[in-house]
């Protein structure tokens, strides 16, 4: 009966670990991905949950979108003005960046609108 009452705890609290890693394990929106568009049509969706670095070949160009920390930035392009680097980072819903000279469009969808991020940009 004593024996049976400590699995009973055991299982709650393993619950309540699982629970809680859960909750830990899922920062920021986990659907947020970016979509890349190239002359208006989608070339590609990738999730911010995970790190990555994706070429983006395009007409005019390359861009590369290098996805860390839960945010997507252009590190990298052989287009004119660079406005698509020195935008920076984006990662909350509906943020952007575009490359005008390569008609390159990154979009932030199904982030988590975070009030303290959205104050800071
Ligand atoms: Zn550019």
């Amino acid at each position: 009966m004593k024996q049976l009452r400590y699995d009973l705890i055991l299982i709650a609290l393993l619950l309540l670990l699982s629970a809680a890693a859960w909750l830990l394990l899922r920062p920021r929106g986990e659907g947020a991905v970016a979509v890349v568009t190239v002359d208006g049509a989608e070339a590609g969706r990738y999730p911010l949950s995970e790190d990555r670095t994706v070429w983006i070949e395009s007409p005019g160009g390359y861009n590369l979108l290098t996805i860390a920390g839960g945010a997507a930035a252009v590190t990298e392009a052989d287009c004119g003005d660079h406005t698509c680097v020195r935008t920076g980072e984006i990662r909350l819903d509906g943020q952007s960046i575009i490359c005008l000279p390569h008609k390159v469009v990154i979009t932030v969808e199904g982030g988590e609108a975070d009030g303290v991020d959205l104050s800071a940009h």
